[in-house]
């Protein structure tokens, strides 16, 4: 029970832990993902950044290097005429350019384009916030990008340029100087649209940490690099740089590739996931970042999603497994309590006691007792009045019982007519008990109009003094009832010596079972005599020598076969013998005479007994009516609606039947009148007793005269003295068979007695 209830709850479980896994990685895999989407996209949007600012850069480089070049040479007589060009240059491109210049390596302005004023700005030096740029670009073989300003009248961007001009032999002959519209002809920084408010890019020049352009979310770019990045926010990222590239910075940034990068911002609250390339020529970090929180919130939803789909699912298999749990729970409930439980009378059985009867055997200090009880004759009462009936008494019989006993002990029917009692009871009250039990428990029942006697004997042992374990106790019990039974009394006190004739009875039974095959088992005859003393027939009479346990005698072992079922054999056995026998010895001595064979009523209730009674006695000469069946008068009454109908049968083929030890039993009149009997035997026990006890005598009387009134042949057994054959003959008696006669004898022995008549 318990272990059906752990392993589905361990499947169970099993199943929540793989469903927490694939929970687990199909989240992992969205989120996975949903990084990488967004890493590849943001990898793409730097890539074409970096190409478009790289190629106008370039163009832009190669336009001022060929006019530097053109500026330098001019005389100063050719400054107008360069001045012409210039304007014209700007008058083309006024969508893309808002100035042009051309500065010696000193910072004087030696030409401008007519819009600039060269009355205020001539020396770059001196009037300029670009002259760190212009410094610079004069060290620079590239174009070196400067401050971006922004105009005052239109406010846009704009981009200052500085490109040295070398002669032929690199000597530095000038800068050639170029204001660009960031956001005009071509978008420099700013092609790229943003992926949302989340993301952002940032263009920073790399020699000296000043953003060039940061994207906002209004898409109103920021070009206010009056402001450096913070030195922890640029360590931030290079750390992040020098990590995934796992290189030292400057490798890093020759090496003209992107890096892709999670960090912390500066408060370190937000994680972004970043990609950054250098262009090493321009010296530009062009960088996308987006924040990781709104990676989380995309997912978040189809997260909350699944949680709920899968916490769902779990619920309902929860539920699934409760209710299957519990209803396996109940069912095995119900199935241990059938088993456990007599069906009829509800209560326990022995089964139960194995499985819960435990706590009865752990302290031997606890004495207890172990009553085995045995209805009698519950196989009569179902005969005689039905199995309704039968059942009826054994409901009020286990309700007696439960009745006497406290609710701490037990009550327990153990097979069909077996109830046990284990009943705590001190040594001075227990035999009072055990009387008073059985006294209560034997009172009349009253089923159905019906009064039925009840006759119950019982064995009791005591624990742990007579077995220690439930087995032990049963098998002492058992025998104490044994004893019981054979004495003829309701119940009996285990005690070590009956254990002897315990075994005694076991070894029987072993032996017994192989008796006729080792021809321990034969016949012996006693004849028996007319009222003028001639030969009328014999009595067959089993014999029994073992090696092992010497003669047994027949009641003893008939008893035995009778409950190991040995007796069919048995029976089947004597009869063939028998009937062979005389068939012998009637032809040996010529003379005809009658047989009688004792029957078991257990032989009776055998399938196929009288078909192979018949069959026996059409194999042998003998003729039916020179046969007699004895069946004793106890075991006639008690299954008497079977047998009855058995018994006609066997009178109508002419066989007689005799009922035997008369006398004994407590038939009836009316009982015996039913009965298709034509011979009654009187018991020994009357016999032995009619010369000095009045009572014997009439006894004897009377069944002589009940036997003349039925037409019945009344046969008087046991005789051993002549005045006891005289008396029987005095009063009436018919047939006579005693040890005056003859004892039982052999086959040989009878010829012998019947040619000496
Ligand atoms: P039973 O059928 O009443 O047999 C008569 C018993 O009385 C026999 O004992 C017999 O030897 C004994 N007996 C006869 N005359 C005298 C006498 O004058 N004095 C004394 N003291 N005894 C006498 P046995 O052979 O020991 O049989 C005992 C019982 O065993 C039988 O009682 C019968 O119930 C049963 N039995 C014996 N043979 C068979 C058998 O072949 N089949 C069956 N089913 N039962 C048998
Ligand atoms: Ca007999
Ligand atoms: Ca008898």
């Amino acid at each position: 029970m318990a272990t059906i209830k752990r392993n589905l709850w361990v499947l169970f479980t099993f199943l929540f832990l793989i469903h927490v896994i694939v929970f687990c990685v199909i989240t992992y895999g969205r989120w996975h993902g949903l990084i990488t989407e967004h890493q590849v996209r943001q990898r793409h949007l730097v890539e074409q950044l970096y190409n478009s600012i790289d190629t106008r850069l370039n163009q832009q480089e190669m336009l001022l290097n060929i006019l530097g070049k053109k500026i330098a040479a001019l005389s100063v007589n050719e400054l107008a005429l360069g001045k012409a060009e210039l304007d014209e240059i700007l008058n083309a491109n006024v969508n893309l350019l808002v100035g042009l210049g051309f500065a010696t390596p000193d910072g004087q302005l030696k030409i401008t384009t007519s819009n600039i004023d060269s009355s205020i700005l001539t020396h770059l030096l001196e009037k300029t916030n670009n002259g760190n740029s212009f410094l610079y670009s004069l060290t620079q073989p590239n174009l070196v990008l400067g401050k971006t300003i922004i105009d005052p009248k239109t406010q846009n961007p704009i981009l200052t340029l500085f490109k040295s001009i070398r002669d032929n032999n690199h000597n530095l002959q000038g800068v050639m100087i170029a204001g660009l519209i960031e956001n005009g002809a071509h978008q420099i920084f700013s092609p790229i649209t943003l992926m949302g408010n989340y993301h952002q890019i940032m263009i920073i020049r790399g020699r000296d940490l000043r953003p060039q352009f940061v994207s906002s979310a209004d898409n109103s770019a920021n070009y206010d690099n009056n402001i450096k990045l913070p030195k922890n926010e640029y360590g931030n990222f290079i750390e992040a740089i020098t990590l995934t590239s796992k290189k030292p910075l400057i490798e890093a940034m020759n090496n003209n590739t992107d890096y892709v990068y999670s960090r912390k911002t500066l408060d370190g609250r937000d994680e972004v996931l970043g990609v950054a390339r250098y262009n090493q020529k321009y010296e530009l970090w062009v960088r996308s970042e987006i924040q990781f929180k709104h990676i989380f919130d995309e997912i978040k939803f189809t997260f909350i999603k699944y949680l709920i789909f899968s916490l769902a699912i779990q619920v309902i298999l929860y539920y699934l497994f409760r209710v299957i749990i519990e209803s396996e729970s109940k069912q095995r409930e119900v199935l241990v309590y059938q088993v456990t439980h007599d069906f009829l009378t509800g209560l326990p059985n022995l089964r139960y006691v194995l499985n819960e009867g435990e706590e009865w055997f752990l302290d031997k200090n606890q004495i207890f007792y172990l009553i085995f009880m045995n209805v009698e004759n519950l196989k009569s009462i179902n005969n005689n009045f039905g199995h309704k009936v039968g059942d009826s008494i054994l409901i009020e019989l286990s309700n007696r019982l439960q009745q006497f006993i406290d609710p701490s002990e037990l009550v327990i029917r153990s097979n069909g007519d077996e109830f046990l009692l284990l009943v705590r009871q001190s040594n001075r009250d227990i035999l009072l008990f055990v009387r008073d039990m059985i006294s209560y428990a034997s009172k009349e029942y009253h089923v159905k109009n019906n009064i039925i006697k009840v006759k119950l004997s019982a064995g009791v042992s005591k624990y742990p003094t007579y077995g220690e374990s439930l087995d032990d106790l049963l098998r002492t019990a058992d025998i104490a009832m044994y004893k019981a039974q054979k004495n003829k009394k309701t119940y009996c006190f285990f005690e070590p010596k009956m254990q002897k004739a315990y075994f005694e009875q076991l070894l029987i039974e072993e032996y017994l079972q192989d008796a006729i095959k080792n021809n321990e088992v034969s016949l012996v005859y006693q004849p028996q005599v007319n009222v003028n003393g001639s030969f009328h027939g014999v009595e067959a009479l089993v014999r029994w020598n073992n090696p092992v346990l010497g003669h047994v005698r027949p009641d003893i072992f008939i008893k035995i076969a009778e409950n190991t079922g040995f007796i069919a054999e048995l029976g089947k056995f004597i009869i063939e013998t028998a009937l062979r026998d005389m068939n012998q010895v009637k032809q040996t001595c010529g003379t005809d005479f009658y047989l009688s064979i004792n029957l078991s009523v257990k032989q009776l209730l055998q399938d196929n007994f009288f078909s192979e009674l018949l069959q026996q006695i059409n194999a042998s000469n003998v003729a039916p009516e020179s046969l007699t069946l004895e069946i004793t008068e106890n075991l006639f009454i008690e299954d008497i609606n079977f047998v009855l109908p058995l018994l006609k049968e066997i009178r109508q083929e002419r066989i007689n039947i005799a009922m035997d030890d008369f006398g004994t039993g407590y038939s009836s009149l009316n009982v015996l009148h039913q009965l298709p009997i034509n011979e009654l035997k009187i018991d020994k026990s009357f016999v032995d007793n009619i010369l000095h006890d009045p009572i014997s005598h009439n006894m004897i009387k009377s069944i002589i005269s009940i036997g003349k009134t039925c037409d019945m042949v009344v046969v008087a057994e046991g005789i051993e003295e002549e005045d006891q054959f005289a008396e029987l003959v005095e009063i009436g008696c018919d047939r006579f068979q005693g040890y005056l006669f003859s004892k039982p004898i052999t086959k040989e022995a009878l010829i012998n007695f019947i040619q000496k008549m």
